[in-house]
Formats: structure tokens, C-alpha cells, sequence
């Protein structure tokens, strides 16, 4: 187990400032998932705090320890990628236990780790395979394994499940958070994929070009998004936003200066009746996603095509619908795409 701290940490490739200045804390036994746009610098953040990457500028702290000068073997971190790289000669329990003969650990003490951890991870029926005649949700297990045998402080994994397809990715999802449970370990975790983040993590880092925009819980990031990107980038279908110049008719009285209004899919209304006070937006059905109960809607409006997701009968495209968003679930942005609260009062203008 281990806290872990990233101090005013900034890193350049040549003259390419990749991250300019990181502040993060990763608490002890979280599950902690950075995510965000392929190329925003999550796997170079990983990358600096396992020691196989030299930030440039500030601290990385493991528990009371600066490691700034601790190579990555001394880390006590183990870390898990999306191509296995595991040895093809070898077994299985030879691949697992590489790094216990390396380390010089006896034979006796190795089967037992390598017994217990294999149980674990369901891979005891396999020990003597090799990692061609694996399934590709296998082959990860034993990757799992070839770090958990290091019995690490922290367990960092690189978009580990990337190669699997969707039903087996669903299913490792589920395995690696009650492992994460039963270790009690902090994970430290990379995705671009936000249903990735938000089924897996317990505090979620959203990052765009290097720069932390939101660390948070997942309920916190969805519900409570500080800006534009976070808004626009957590839910499936993610915020509806729009440019005010494009609003009609919402009377806004706010303390500072709007410059976009944002509403999730899920929280707006189709034909709801005058009783539910809310801004109103006509439009046209484009495209309707059926996902058995559930619709989603693409909605050509004036101000620019929303998604609406509802659990009401299905309408036809080509419908002329009303799109009503109650006041309560409206959302306010500055120009500089921050979050605007604080005196904000929308009333439909009659
Ligand atoms: P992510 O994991 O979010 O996809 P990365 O951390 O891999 O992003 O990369 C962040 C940025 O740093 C990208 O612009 C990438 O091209 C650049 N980068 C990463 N590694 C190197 C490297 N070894 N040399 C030069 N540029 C790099």
C-alpha cells in the first residue's frame, strides 16, 4: 500500500513541453484512473512515477520517500501493459515466476506464491500451457500475475485491456476491481476510455494536453463537472452543450458573463407538458439508437444537433419533437469554458 505524490511535475521532450505542471495525490489503496484524449501525457505521468521516465522539473513522493533518484527497480511499483510481453517459450508458471528466480527467491516459496496467485487470477488450470495456447483474456491474467507475484506498494497498468474484445473487456473490468478489493493495493490505471474510468475508478484524473482538468469521483465528475472539457467528455452520450448565441428564449440573470449552456442527454424531457418548468428547444429526430429499453436521439435543433437518451417509447425519425430541460439541469460556462454557478437564475421568458 502507498500514497503517492506528484509535486509541481512538468516534463519536456526536447522543446516539447508534453506536461507543464502536475500537482496529484493518489491515496493510499485508491484505484485511481487518469484518462483522457490519446496523447494528453497519461501514460508519460505513469511512466515518471514507476522511474522508467525522468520528469523534468519537480517531486515524486512514494509514502514518506522522494524517489526522484530511485531507479524503477526499487520503486516498489509493478507495472502492467497492453501488450503482455510475456516470454513465448515459456510456461506459464515460467513466465509468472521470472521475476522470484531472478530476484533469487527459493523454489519452495516461489510455488507456493505462484499457486496462491494463480488461484487468484484463475489461471491454475494453465500453469503448464504456453502463452500461444492462451485466450487473449488469459494471456492478461498472467501479466496480472507476473505483477502480483512482486507482492508491489502499487500496481500501475497502461490501457491493459485494450486488445480484448468487448464482452471479455466487460469481464476484466469486473476481475481487476475485485482484485484491486482484495489486494487492498493503490492501482493507478490509464484509459482514453471515460466508461473505462468510471465503472473502474474510485478517483478519476481527466487530463487534456498534459494538464490536469478534474480529479475527482466518478459521481462528482458526471454531476459536478468544473468545466467545459470534463462536461463534454464524461457520459455516453456525453453533455449537450451550446454556444449562447445560438439560445433562444432562456431569460438568464447571471452575476458573470455566459458563454455557453450545457445538458445532459439523459435530463432532458421529448414532448413533456407545460407543468415542467424548464428551457425548451424545438427540433427534428435525425437518428434513433435503440438499445432495447432505452432510446437515443439525435435531435436537429437550431442551435446545432443533440443527443436526448429516454426510456419512452420509441418515436419515429423525421418526428417534430419538444425538448424540454428543466431549469434545475441546465449547466453554465464562462468563455474560458469554467464552470459558472453562483447567481445564475433562468426563467422562461412568457
Ligand atoms: P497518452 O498516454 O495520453 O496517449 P503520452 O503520455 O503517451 O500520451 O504522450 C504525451 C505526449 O508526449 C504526446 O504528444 C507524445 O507524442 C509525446 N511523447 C511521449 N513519449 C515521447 C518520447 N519518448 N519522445 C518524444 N515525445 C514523446
Amino acid at each position: 500500500m502507498a500514497k503517492i505524490e506528484l509535486r509541481n511535475i512538468s516534463k519536456k521532450f526536447k522543446d516539447d513541453t508534453v506536461i507543464p505542471n502536475l500537482n496529484l495525490t493518489i491515496k493510499d489503496g485508491s484505484f485511481t484512473v487518469l484518462v483522457g484524449p490519446s496523447g494528453c501525457g497519461k501514460s508519460t505521468t505513469l511512466r515518471m512515477v514507476a522511474g522508467l521516465e525522468q520528469q523534468s522539473d519537480g517531486d515524486i513522493w512514494i509514502d514518506d520517500k522522494c524517489v526522484n533518484d530511485t531507479p524503477p527497480g526499487l520503486r516498489d511499483v509493478a507495472m502492467v501493459f497492453q501488450n503482455y510481453a510475456l516470454y513465448p517459450t515459456m510456461t506459464v508458471r515460467g513466465n509468472i515466476e521470472f521475476g522470484l528466480k531472478n530476484r533469487g527467491v527459493a523454489k519452495t516459496d516461489r510455488n507456493t506464491l505462484v499457486t496462491d496467485i494463480s488461484e487468484i487470477v484463475g489461471l491454475a488450470p494453465y500453469l503448464d500451457k504456453k502463452p500461444q495456447q492462451l485466450s487473449g483474456g488469459q494471456r492478461q491474467r498472467v501479466a496480472l500475475a507476473r505483477a502480483m507475484v512482486k507482492q508491489p506498494k502499487v500496481f500501475i497498468l497502461d490501457e491493459p485491456l485494450s486488445n480484448l474484445d468487448a464482452k471479455l473487456r466487460g469481464q476484466m473490468r469486473t476481475e481487476l476491481i475485485q482484485l484491486h478489493k482484495r489486494l487492498g493495493t493503490t492501482f493507478v490505471y490509464v484509459t482514453h476510455d471515460q466508461v473505462e474510468a468510471m465503472s473502474m475508478g474510485d478517483q478519476i484524473v481527466v487530463m487534456n494536453k498534459g494538464v490536469i482538468q478534474q480529479a475527482d469521483s466518478p459521481m462528482k465528475l458526471y454531476h459536478d463537472p468544473e468545466n467545459l472539457f470534463t462536461a463534454e467528455f464524461i457520459g455516453t452520450p456525453a453533455m449537450n452543450t451550446m454556444s449562447m448565441k445560438d439560445v433562444r428564449g432562456l431569460d438568464v440573470q447571471a452575476n458573470g458573463y455566459i458563454a455557453s449552456l450545457g445538458f445532459r442527454p439523459e435530463q432532458a424531457l421529448l414532448n413533456a407538458g407545460p407543468e415542467v418548468r424548464g428551457h425548451v428547444i424545438e427540433g427534428e429526430i435525425v437518428t434513433r439508437e435503440s438499445l432495447g429499453a432505452e432510446q437515443i436521439y439525435q435531435i436537429r435543433t437550431g442551435g446545432g444537433v443533440f443527443f436526448v437518451k429516454t426510456f419512452l417509447a420509441p418515436l419515429a425519425t423525421a418526428d417534430r419533437v419538444k425538448v424540454t430541460i428543466p431549469y434545475e439541469h441546465l449547466y453554465y460556462f464562462g468563455p474560458g469554458g469554467e464552470r459558472l454557478r453562483a447567481g445564475i437564475e433562468a426563467g422562461a421568458k412568457q
